[in-house]
């Protein structure tokens, strides 16, 4: 006899979408900017996510091109790096008998990198086939594919299993959805005294409302980027409750100047990560919360 879970193919076709879910995927399963996929390439690490801490800005008076560009790629890709090792370093302390939730998951980088700190079990979602199938692949070639796992699905209604996670997390991308129904899910899929952890850029409610920057960047990515405020409402109301909260803001900027100057990688939206955080619009954050 098989249980229900046991019997669930992992591949289970992602629930209806909203249209504007639907766009949202058509969206991940076409993009391929280099700065997503070359500093992936280094270690096979795909982060999706932006950079953090002091950047090592010599790499750009190096004179040959075709090695700056190298290095510059290196720099960019370690601050990244950092960035997923910051969030997983919250997650613990965790075992490798622990299954561990990453909520949309893009190419994969974050389960990886909580499996290799913790040995634990990961299940990453993401809304893009081509992002699942992707880190899929990354995991067997890393041979870690019965500990990691990816999935197809809507991080809003994934059909996981009810408190069977230690812990679980959104690298940004929460502003792809709804707070309430988001946290709702963290808290289904959450064991009593498990740890949910977000990165994300939100809006400064000290700054007012939504800054041309904030809809510029919303534009750029189709989503919506919450106010600050909003997370600690959702949160509370879904039994997750803060235990550490960290203002990233000025570690960020290191990385978005060393991008800017990348000609290589720039995507365009760099001026505009500059002057949001730079005017006060826009913060960076990381909550760490407990499930009670
Ligand atoms: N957390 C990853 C990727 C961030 S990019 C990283 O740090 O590298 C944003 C991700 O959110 C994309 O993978 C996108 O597919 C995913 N996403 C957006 N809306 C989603 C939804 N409703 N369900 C599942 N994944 C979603």
């Amino acid at each position: 006899m098989t249980t229900a879970h046991d019997a669930r193919p992992t591949t289970a076709p992602v629930p209806t979408q909203s249209t504007y879910q639907n766009r949202v995927a058509d969206y991940w399963n076409t993009e391929e900017n280099p700065v997503n996929l070359e500093l992936g390439r280094i270690d096979d690490l795909y982060h999706h996510h932006y950079g953090i801490g002091e950047a090592d800005r010599s790499v750009l008076d190096e004179a040959d091109s075709a090695l700056r560009r190298e290095l510059v790629t290196a720099e960019l890709h370690r601050l990244e790096h950092a960035q997923a090792e910051l969030l997983a370093a919250r997650l613990g302390p965790l075992a490798p008998s622990d299954r561990v939730f990453d909520a949309g998951c893009g190419r994969g980088g974050g389960s990886v990198v909580a499996h290799l700190r913790y040995g634990c079990h990961a299940d990453g979602v993401t809304i893009s086939a081509k992002q699942a199938e992707f880190a899929g692949e990354q995991a067997r070639k890393r041979g870690i594919a019965d500990k990691v796992r990816y999935h197809h699905r809507n991080m809003l209604d994934t059909g996981l299993p009810t408190g069977a996670y230690a812990a679980s997390w959104n690298n940004e991308s929460t502003m792809y959805v709804e707070l309430d129904l988001l946290f709702a899910e963290h808290a289904r899929l959450l064991r009593r005294g498990g740890r949910y952890v977000v990165i994300t850029g939100c809006y400064n409610d000290t700054y007012g409302q939504a800054s041309r920057e904030v809809s510029l960047i919303n534009a750029h990515y189709i989503c919506d980027i919450h106010p600050r405020s909003a997370y600690f409402r959702a949160l509370a109301r879904n039994r997750l409750v803060p235990v550490h909260v960290e203002d990233l803001t000025e570690a960020a900027l290191p990385y978005w100047e060393l991008r800017s100057r990348a000609e290589h990688l720039v995507t365009g939206i760099e001026e505009t990560f500059l002057s949001a955080y730079r005017n006060g619009s826009f913060q960076y954050l990381l909550i760490a919360a407990d499930r009670v």
